[in-house]
């Protein structure tokens, strides 16, 4: 695909959702709610990247092992999406899309950690010849618009390691920890830029909302192939869990802020989504789960956060999907 119909595309215009409430704290990738299909996965994606990113943060941070060790986690994430997550659900379809973009936002959170780190244990930036050349490279490269995801960071990350790579296999530059250095800092750009994004709950629902559009801008059409599906219709739903235990807290008329709060534990909110494809008319369906919505609803109605201003989540549905 190329780059700049990759980036070039945004999905706004009338509002079909409320919103309300903020809160703070949470990571990106802890849902309150799972995937319907393949959170396993997700989950056992997690395990190891926490592994790896341990290893990472042992002090002393330097810019060569932390390099490498960046780049071989990136490396493992595509062969685990090649090799684990497409035999079981499509990277081109809505649940193997939400599936990589859960690792990728995995990614995003924990990378930030191990860059912060790396800054702090080494406040002296390397400003030699690798770096220079690594810094034309880069500044050649664009940004996606608007909201800035985890996949996003994933695949600049993964932009800028090819990057790197240009500027090491230049022997007569000689400088291999210039590189290793500035693709670190430039990597902690990224990740500065992932955590405004993501700064709360209500930033990250907004996300996750546009993560929708992106998720119909990636998928292909199983019939005829067309990458690329648009919104035919999307309703938000609430499901309540059925256990005894939460049907006697959701029935309960306690007013109490502990009672409110149990409530919200039993509750589920999702985006339910009816797309077509624009070239033979196929129609397909899928869930989102969203979590950051309850966080929003259950700060709301505990009275801790105003709603936020909901001009963020405008979405058209008439299908101006953008380029193609
Ligand atoms: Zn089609």
């Amino acid at each position: 695909m190329k780059e700049r119909s990759l980036w070039g595309w945004a999905c706004l215009g009338l509002a079909t959702i409320v919103v309300a409430g903020i809160t703070s704290g949470a990571k990106a990738i802890e849902p309150g709610d799972t995937l319907e299909h393949g959170q396993d996965l997700v989950d056992r994606a997690t395990t190891k990247i926490d592994e790896l990113v341990a290893q990472m943060r042992i002090p002393p941070i330097r810019a060569e092992p932390t390099y490498r060790q960046i780049r071989y986690l990136l490396g493992w994430s595509l062969v685990y999406a090649d090799s684990i997550v497409a035999p079981h659900y499509p990277l081109d379809q809505p649940a193997g899309l939400l599936i990589t973009d859960g690792i990728a936002d995995t990614i995003a959170t924990r990378l930030s950690w191990v860059v912060d780190d790396f800054v702090e244990q080494n406040p002296e930036e390397l400003l030699s010849p690798g770096r220079q050349a690594l810094e034309l490279l880069i500044a050649q490269t664009q940004l996606p618009p608007g909201l800035f995801l985890g996949f996003h960071l994933h695949r600049m990350a993964l932009v800028y390691a090819a990057r790197a790579d240009s500027v090491l296999a230049d022997h007569a530059l000689a400088d291999p920890e210039g590189v290793y250095d500035g693709y670190i800092r430039r990597l902690r750009d990224l990740t500065q830029l992932y955590d405004q994004t993501h700064v709360d709950a209500a930033n990250k629902y907004f996300c996750r909302v546009k993560q929708e559009d992106w998720i119909i801008y990636r998928t292909r059409c199983t019939y005829c192939g067309h990458q690329g599906l648009r919104f035919r219709d999307q309703y938000s739903e609430i499901t309540e869990d059925s256990s005894a235990a939460c049907q006697e807290i959701l029935r309960s008329r306690d007013a109490s802020p502990e009672a409110i709060d149990q409530r919200f534990d039993c509750r589920h909110w999702s985006h339910y989504f009816t797309t077509v494809c624009p070239e033979c008319e196929n129609t397909s369906e899928f869930r989102v789960p969203l979590p950051f919505y309850r966080t929003l609803q259950r700060r709301m109605a505990l009275g801790l956060e105003e709603p936020p201003d909901p001009s963020m989540l405008m979405r058209d549905m008439g299908g101006e999907g953008g380029e193609k």
